[in-house]
């Protein structure tokens, strides 16, 4: 599904609006206009003030959000109007989405939690486990918890977890929302090679990095979501 060349994402003319269906169907227009591209192995920052529509933009193009209009094209697949089913296969195997918070599955695994993106790949168990691994342990994740369900474990440990699932799969596209946020500074430098590693295989990023130091050194530029809302349109 992945291109040979052009873009991995490409956005154009995207708008957004929130209907509040509880407070009279308000309409909260956030994004009028928005566009980006985002080439192979380059990762894109989103920055702008809290409320601008930084998060917002993520859950659109993971296809959480729907777009009012507008396109959102994510390796050759129009998010914006694609079938559920295009979606899910999308997620599969082009588009990986590291978000703030491990949902957890209670009674599975550490291992199978983190190996789970390659076991829906078809890849065999026991190399889909050696890469679960190898990842828990770069990150730092004693191996006695390996076996255990991460629902007992702390927050850091699981935004750890979280970060080793997102990265198990080679994914062409990769979304992060804060990958570095409350980590330890070797953690930290973990995931910022482990960001660094994607971009060398030729993964296109865009993440949210409040961490600006992490943001310097990962990102290739910066996009000001304060542009694709409707009041600098006007
Ligand atoms: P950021 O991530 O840059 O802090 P967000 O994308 O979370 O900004 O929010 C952008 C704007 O959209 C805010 O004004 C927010 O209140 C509004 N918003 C976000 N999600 C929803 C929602 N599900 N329903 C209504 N308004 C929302």
């Amino acid at each position: 599904m992945t291109q040979a060349s052009g873009p991995m994402i490409e956005i154009s003319g995207l708008s957004k609006t929130f209907t509040l269906h509880n407070q009279n169907a308000a309409q909260i227009p956030v994004m009028a206009g928005g566009s980006l591209s985002v080439a192979a192995g380059e990762c894109v920052g989103l920055i702008g003030q809290s409320g601008a529509g930084k998060s917002t933009l993520m859950r659109m193009i993971y296809g959480n959000y729907l777009a009012a209009s507008g396109q959102i094209v994510v390796a050759g697949v129009n998010v914006a109007q694609a079938e559920p089913r295009q979606i899910i296969r999308l997620r599969r195997e082009t588009l990986g989405y590291v978000s703030q918070f491990l949902r957890v599955v209670p009674r599975v695994p550490t291992v199978d939690v983190v190996a789970e993106p390659l076991l829906v790949l078809g890849v065999a168990a026991d190399v889909a486990r050696a890469r679960a691994e190898s990842l828990l342990a770069r990150l730092n994740i004693p191996q006695r918890l390996w076996s255990l369900s991460p629902t007992t474990f702390s927050g850091g440990e699981q935004q750890r977890v979280n970060i080793a699932r997102g990265f198990a799969h080679g994914y062409p596209v990769l979304l992060l929302d804060e990958p570095t946020a409350s980590l330890d500074a070797t953690n930290r430098e973990v995931v910022l090679t482990l960001i660094e590693e994607a971009k060398a295989r030729g993964a296109a990023i865009v993440g949210i990095f409040h961490d600006e130091g992490a943001r310097n050194r990962v990102c290739d530029r910066v996009v000001d979501v304060t542009g694709f809302t409707p009041k600098a349109a006007a």
